[in-house]
Formats: C-alpha cells, sequence, structure tokens
C-alpha cells in the first residue's frame, strides 16, 4: 500500500495543465484561475478624495493651540467636484465621504470637529496635513499587480477589478471532466429500487462537489459491472476530458473490472493507498485524460474526492492548491486506530472556552454517508499512530465551505 503523501507527490507529477485559455468577462470569472498577471489600468482611488464628511482645507500655517475661522466658499460632493479651488488662507470647502479633495485643500476638518454659522466654519480641533485625505493611488497604485497567473480569482478579486475598471480577464480554459459510476446494483434516482438495488449517490456526490470548481462536467451515467462496457466507457471520456472520475469497482471483488479495463486502455499509476477510508483509490491515465477510479462507499467517494481529485482539478488549471489549514484541536472521545493507515474522520469541531474542540460524528464506517452530518471537519489521525484517547491533539482539517462553522464557535 502507498502511504499518503507519497500518493500526493506521485499524483503531483502525473499533472500536465492545460494551456488553452480563453478572455472572460468578470461577471463570469469567480473561481476561474487567472492564466495572466493582471494589472491595475488605474490609480485606486483615481483622485485625492476626502475619507469623511467635513471641510477640506489647507492645513499648511495652521495654529493647533487655538480655534480657527474658515470660509466656506464651495462644496465638492461625491461625483460633483467643487468648482473653485482653495487660493485664500482661511478657505474651506465643504466636502463629503468619496467626493474629490479641491485643488489646494490637503486635510478634512471633521464634521464633527467644526461648527458651521452661515457661510462661516470654527472648529477647535487640531488639522494636520494629509488627515482625512485617500490620496490617489492609496489603495492600488497603476501597474502594480492584483493577481498573479494562477491565483483563483475570488470574489474579492473580482471586486478589485471592477472598482478599476477592468472588463475581462484571461483565465485557464475550464477543466472537463467525465464523471460515471459502475455497479450492477446501482439505480437511478427517479426509478423504483428493484431487488438487492440501492439508489446511486456517488455520481451525484461528485457532480455537486465539482459544481464548487469552474469545470464542465459530462454526466456519462451509471455503467454495469462489464469490462467491456466499462472500457467502452473510458474510451469515450477520454476522447474529450482532462480527468475521468468512476466510482466502484476498484475493490478486490469479483465484479470489480475497472482497474483491468484501465489498464486495457491506458495505465493505472498507482492503487490502493495506506488510508482510510479510500484505501481502494486507483489512479491512472486513459488517452490524454488523467484517470481517478475512486472507491464504491460512498464516504470513501467523497473523501478521497477532496483529497486527490479536488486539488487535481486546481493544478490542471494552472493553479497550486494550498496545502489544507491543519488546525490542532482537543479530541473529545477515544478513536480506535491501528497503526499503518492514515485515517480521516468525520468531526464537529467547536471552540470551547477558546479551545478547539473535535467530535466524532459517531460510527465511522465508510458506507455511512450519515458520518457527514454535522461534521464540519476531517480529523487526521496519522498511520504512525494508535488508539487516540480522549483529551489528546489531533489535527484537523475543514471540509469545503466549513470556516463559518470555525469563526462561529
Ligand atoms: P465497490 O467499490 O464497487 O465494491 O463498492 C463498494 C460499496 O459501495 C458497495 O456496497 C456498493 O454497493 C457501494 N457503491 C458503489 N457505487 C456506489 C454508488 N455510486 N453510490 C452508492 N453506493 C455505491
Ligand atoms: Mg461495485
Amino acid at each position: 500500500m502507498l502511504n499518503v503523501d507519497l500518493a500526493f507527490l506521485k499524483l503531483g507529477d502525473l499533472v500536465r495543465r492545460v494551456n488553452e485559455t480563453e478572455r472572460v468577462s468578470i461577471d463570469d470569472a469567480i473561481g476561474r484561475i487567472a492564466a495572466e498577471s493582471v494589472e491595475a489600468p488605474i490609480d485606486l482611488p483615481p483622485f485625492d478624495a476626502s475619507a469623511m464628511d467635513g471641510y477640506a482645507v489647507d492645513a499648511a500655517g495652521l495654529d493647533h493651540s487655538s480655534q480657527k475661522r474658515f470660509a466656506v466658499i464651495d462644496e465638492s460632493l461625491a461625483g460633483r467636484p467643487a468648482a473653485s479651488s482653495l487660493s485664500a488662507p482661511g478657505d474651506a470647502i465643504r466636502v463629503f465621504t468619496g467626493a474629490a479633495m479641491p485643488d489646494g485643500a490637503n486635510a478634512v476638518v471633521l464634521q464633527e470637529d467644526a461648527v458651521r454659522r452661515g457661510t462661516t466654519m470654527i472648529t477647535g480641533a487640531p488639522v494636520r496635513r494629509d488627515q482625512h485625505v485617500r490620496h490617489r493611488g492609496h489603495d492600488v497604485r497603476r501597474g502594480s499587480g492584483l493577481c498573479c497567473s494562477g491565483t483563483r480569482l475570488s470574489h474579492f478579486h473580482l471586486s478589485w477589478f471592477a472598482a478599476c475598471g477592468i472588463e475581462e480577464v484571461t483565465v485557464s480554459r475550464r477543466i472537463r471532466v467525465g464523471v460515471f459510476s459502475t455497479g450492477d446494483e446501482l439505480a437511478e434516482r427517479g426509478t423504483r429500487l428493484g431487488a438487492g438495488q440501492i439508489y446511486d449517490s456517488n455520481r451525484f456526490a461528485i457532480t455537486s462537489l465539482l459544481r464548487e470548481k469552474a469545470v464542465e462536467t459530462f454526466d456519462m451515467g451509471c455503467i454495469p459491472d462489464h469490462p467491456d462496457m466499462i472500457a467502452n466507457s473510458l474510451g469515450k471520456a477520454s476522447r474529450n476530458n482532462d480527468l475521468i472520475v468512476t466510482s466502484g469497482g476498484v475493490s478486490v471483488g469479483d465484479a470489480d473490472y475497472v482497474k483491468e479495463a484501465v489498464d486495457r486502455i491506458g495505465r493505472i499509476e498507482f492503487w490502493r493507498i495506506a488510508l482510510k477510508p479510500g484505501k481502494p483509490l486507483a489512479v491512472g491515465r486513459v488517452g490524454n485524460a488523467l484517470f481517478f477510479g475512486l472507491p464504491g462507499n460512498p464516504v470513501s467517494a467523497i473523501v478521497t474526492y477532496l483529497l486527490f481529485v479536488a486539488p487535481t482539478i486546481d493544478r490542471l488549471g494552472g493553479h497550486e492548491p494550498t496545502p489544507p489549514l491543519a488546525l490542532a484541536a482537543t479530541l473529545n472521545g477515544r478513536v480506535r486506530h491501528s497503526a499503518g493507515r492514515r485515517e480521516y474522520l468525520r468531526g464537529t469541531l467547536q471552540s470551547s472556552n477558546g479551545q478547539l474542540v473535535v467530535t466524532p460524528t459517531g460510527d465511522q464506517g465508510s458506507n455511512r454517508l450519515a458520518t457527514f452530518a454535522g461534521a464540519n471537519c476531517l480529523v487526521v489521525v496519522n498511520e504512525d499512530r494508535q488508539d487516540v484517547e480522549d483529551g489528546e491533539s489531533v489535527e484537523v482539517i475543514l471540509l469545503p465551505d466549513e470556516s463559518a462553522h470555525l469563526m462561529r464557535g
């Protein structure tokens, strides 16, 4: 059996990143991978602006200790700059947040610190140069980087692009993923279960997890446990996909034909990982497509997808995934574990009196989707460990989109 870390390394070597790119509107760029660095085409903000509501003044030569009196000669609103500039000492221009600083002004007196009487404004507060002024380019300077090639574009990047007036961005083309399940026992949703049948949940789980990635998914249905039919589907999938993800049929049972079929028309690169759940995972290549044969047990399929397939999709698109953030938590309960395989248990992570505490979600059978109920993390028990006792420290990684749970504590 292959050690998990070694499997990650081997997998990394198998990935050939996709080189085709396309220009897309920032409206359609969420989750896409930038294929070139993006620079700010303008200064942001594009002009010196007031950060507060108040009065724009020239701070030069003002006496800090006494009251100052100004003549309010004009106003500057957001989008409607003042027509006048500060020319005489003691002039002020009414300004609002986001309004352009008038020529000659270099400080803003807060309206809370000012008393207004007609066209006169009086303040006793000190006025320092640059106070409450957002300088041109203070968020980002024209020509400086907004993101580099290989960045997965988030809402925050795209908002920044929008603020800079960027309309389109060059991204890697979407990775194409062909997905099918194997198993004579599998029934489609919407049909009646026959004797000995179960509904296909893995294909649903995988296609639904794939929706979090900017990929094109080709759902190829359920394929019976028949070597020729499996080989046929693999061949078809390999013609227009970068990645093929199947589930089931990679174990050592009599009806496990998937590996054999891959070997017939492609090649198995590695199989059987020292991992729980997910030992039978098979990785290979069919034509130009990378192949993942996920185990049939629903929990194993999901866990191996998260550990192996998800980061591979990122790499294929040119984004180097950051390893999951490992958090140390106190185990609430006991985990029976014999050394040899790395185990990923589903758990509920909570913050209790400033400490992270994780509770495994009951019987961890790899057929039990129930172990995901209430789970927000995976508890990692390394291959060299034996049983983990209540109160010991363990490493946890968050399930996708679960950082919110951690924040709520
Ligand atoms: P296999 O890896 O094909 O031996 O399957 C292992 C277990 O997972 C068996 O109990 C299968 O019935 C179950 N299984 C296989 N494929 C699926 C699927 N697509 N959805 C739900 N369960 C499955
Ligand atoms: Mg099977």
